[in-house]
């Protein structure tokens, strides 16, 4: 073949493949085309594994009825790997190295030519070609496959092994992020890897300085685009963060250093690196937390630009021709997620996190599956297949297409389950013996707002101001709060809504105030701690949440991780305050009604002091187990201890409703354990009539209650109070549940 055509042809073949959608097509779609390009019967690739084994991973014209798998330094193929070379050869079975590969009827060949695949200077593969024919193939075709097999290498290096028969169906554990399950082809949102990059000579100072110009301009205007087809309705926050990027990206001091450094012989991608390294750092040193936190935005950028220039993967990369997006990435961002159609979004993976960190807030507020704390996914690089099981915390990868169709059946059969019960949706939540259980949402996001009502949501139970706060990157001023809860009481018209004060520290951090160096966040400065220890903070919120409200809604302030009366009579003061302020300065308001979160502990023995100064108490079940427990919320290692039907965390939640009861406070539950479907017979057992969860497991608990009698769920309260261990008590509620006939709400 003509060295021209040689080049076409490789550079077709490369598109091709990176348009294809997971690495099974890719190899298959690899060995087909080199086997037509060069006119051979077979095309067959092979990897090396760890032990220097050749497995077969794809191959056009050998039969392949199990896994083949060549041992390391074994016939001709170990010869190409040993020697480092081509071999070609007219006659393969007289070559004294020639091994037989059983079932793949390679006897039949005559040729044989393999090339060795060498990335960094590691041997990770062969390719080889065989004719029926014994001759060998010309010198040009030999050229083209050793061309082809440098630019190969990098493309498969990191699929080894990964797809042979015993690694299909690979099982990966995490912790369940948010319910239902998705397929999907993955996505990393990893923007590229910009501080891996070494230093090089610049080949053309010229020729950089206009490539990194184009760049910008580039990134500049795909910025702009995202911004303008976010998919969800996301506040105007969301569209800050578009802003603050492309102000960088403008600022002239990022175009001319990189182009100083160019000037300086360092390659374009060094020259980025050295220069986002140099932005950041300067943010960082700085005072102000605001302008330190800048810092993290350089680095995405930097990351984004290198992606762009090296065409990396990313979301942002070209998605039009895949049906399901998977979205993998360390923290996958709210921006991640805005910038993918919902319609396409079928699934969340996070290597870190936890199911209750706030990228699972918002996939349980979208309906999105998803899975946290998957830290065993390595080496993701191209489009892989995945499924994502975030009911039981599970991810497939690479899985096969029986399994594939297995949780296709079950996503089905989800299907019609939420097609069924929207029938449900302006029914009252009512056991079949009487007993009225008000059904209300947890929201934080504009964009949840009208799920929760077209699920019947009677009111909003936990409105988590910090999201608002959290997908900005500057404290919100009281007209942009304002403006932002209006929204929620417009939604929520005269019904209730329970708007909580800003509940940051822990995972869930500003990423404009960040707090570092505590060795126990989740008992250090947060919540209540906080905002009093910056009670300015608190105090802009309340006068937004009064203006908000005005006198027409229905307005619950609800105080987070209150632990002791000092912090309940300062935030008392503080609201006092705020409504003499707002009185002074005319503005209508009604006074708001006013409760605490009950999730520590010592909040329980304290509720008999506090009931004549507070109106209603919410129970925030996460937290509560966490410190109940001591057990983390946000450790994947722990994951599979933390539950909140252990029998301590039921009976502290009995003794809070029983103390609510006879001190006459409004008693409701906001935390997890609210959407999970056992948890709820128990809670309803004790007799709750207030309950919060995510829009999109509300019709699920009412279908619950309107096929529980409450003497069922009474009775069963009082036999797992007996029970000492949470196996025990999930046993029996399941036996409890199928025998009512309710075993599909069990996912
Ligand atoms: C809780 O702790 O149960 C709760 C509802 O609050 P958050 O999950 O926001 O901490
Ligand atoms: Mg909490």
């Amino acid at each position: 073949m003509p060295v021209s055509s040689a080049i076409l042809e490789l550079s077709r073949l490369q598109k091709d493949l990176l348009q294809l959608a997971t690495p099974h097509e890719q190899l298959r779609f690899l060995v087909d085309s080199v086997s037509e390009v060069v006119d051979t019967d077979v095309c067959t690739l092979y990897l090396t594994d760890e032990e220097g084994n050749m497995n077969l991973m794809a191959s056009h014209g050998l039969d392949q009825t199990g896994p083949v798998s060549i041992p390391a330094s074994k016939g001709l193929v170990g010869l190409v790997a040993k020697n480092k070379h081509p071999i070609n050869v007219a006659r393969a079975n007289a070559h004294p190295n020639f091994f037989y590969v059983e079932g793949t009827a390679e006897e039949r060949f005559g040729s044989f030519c393999g090339v060795p695949l060498v990335r960094y200077g590691r041997i990770i593969g062969v390719l080889v070609v065989q004719r029926i024919e014994a001759v060998e193939l010309s010198a040009e075709d030999e050229g083209f496959l050793v061309t082809l097999s440098s630019q190969l290498a990098h493309i498969v290096a990191d699929i080894p092994n990964a797809l042979r028969g015993d690694f299909v169906n690979q099982y990966h554990h995490g912790v369940k992020g948010s319910s239902g399950i998705g397929i999907g082809i993955g996505i990393l949102c990893d923007h590229g890897d910009l501080f891996s990059v070494p230093d090089e000579p610049c080949d053309d100072i010229e020729e950089a300085v206009g490539q990194w110009h184009s760049l910008l301009a580039r990134v500049i205007s795909q910025l702009e685009s995202e911004e303008s087809s976010l998919s969800i309705q996301v506040s105007e926050s969301v569209r800050g963060i578009f802003n603050t990027y492309a102000s960088l990206l403008r600022d002239p001091a990022l175009m001319t250093k990189v182009e100083e450094e160019i000037q300086r012989n360092n390659w374009l991608p060094g020259a980025l690196r050295t220069t986002v390294k140099h932005f950041a750092e300067m943010f960082e040193s700085m005072e102000d937390p605001y302008m330190r936190a800048r810092a993290e935005d350089i680095h995405h950028l930097g990351n984004k630009l290198y992606a762009a220039h090296t065409g990396g993967s990313n979301v942002l990369m070209d998605i039009s021709n895949i049906d399901r997006v998977i979205l993998i990435g360390q923290e996958v961002s709210v921006s991640d997620i805005a910038t993918v159609p919902s319609e396409k979004l079928a699934g969340i993976i996070c290597f870190a996190g936890s199911g209750l960190s706030h990228t699972a807030v918002l996939a349980n507020a979208l309906g999105v599956p998803a899975v946290m704390g998957v830290d065993t996914l390595k080496h993701l690089r191209i489009r892989e297949k995945f499924i994502v099981d975030g009911n039981s915390g599970l991810i497939v990868r690479y899985p096969n297409d029986m399994l594939s169709e297995e949780f296709q059946r079950l996503i089905n059969e989800e299907e019609e389950l939420k097609h069924k019960l929207s029938s449900l949706r302006d029914l009252p939540a009512i056991t079949p013996d009487g007993h009225v259980v008000h059904l209300l949402t947890n929201s934080g996001l504009l964009a949840d707002l009208s799920p929760g009502l077209r699920h019947g949501a009677q009111g909003i139970g936990l409105y988590r101001t910090e999201i608002p706060f959290m997908i900005r990157d500057s404290l919100p001023s009281e007209e942009e709060q304002l403006q932002v809860y209006q929204q929620v009481f417009d939604t929520y018209k005269y019904k209730p809504v329970y708007m909580r004060t800003l509940d940051i520290g822990g995972d869930k951090q500003l990423p404009y105030f960040p707090i570092r160096g505590e060795q126990n966040p989740a008992m250090g400065w947060r919540g209540i701690r906080f905002t009093l220890d910056n009670y300015q903070v608190m105090m802009t919120q309340l006068r937004a949440m009064l203006r908000a409200a005005g006198t027409e809604s229905d307005l619950h302030i609800l105080l987070p991780m209150v632990s002791s009366s000092e912090e309940l009579n300062s935030s008392i003061e503080l609201l006092q305050d705020a409504q003499e302020q707002l009185l002074n300065e005319g503005y209508p308001f009604k006074k708001p009604k006013l409760g605490v979160m009950i999730e520590v502990p010592a909040a329980i023995s304290l509720l008999p002091f506090w009931s004549s100064r507070i109106d209603f108490i919410s129970i925030g079940s996460n937290d509560l187990s966490q410190y109940l427990l001591a057990l983390d919320r946000n450790n994947a290692q722990v994951a599979n201890r933390y539950d909140q039907l252990h029998p301590a965390v039921l009976q502290e939640i009995q003794r809070i409703f029983q103390l609510a009861r006879t001190y006459d406070l409004k008693v409701s539950l906001c935390g997890e354990m609210a959407s999970d479907p056992m948890a709820v017979i128990l809670l309803v057992g004790m007799g709750f009539d207030t309950l919060s969860m995510s829009a999109t497991k509300l019709p699920k608990i009412k279908y619950l209650l309107r096929n529980l009698p409450w003497r069922i769920a009474e009775s069963l309260l009082q036999q797992c109070l007996q029970v000492d261990n949470v196996q025990d008590i999930r046993t029996l509620l399941k036996r409890s549940m199928k025998h009512l006939k309710l075993t599909e709400l069990l996912n």
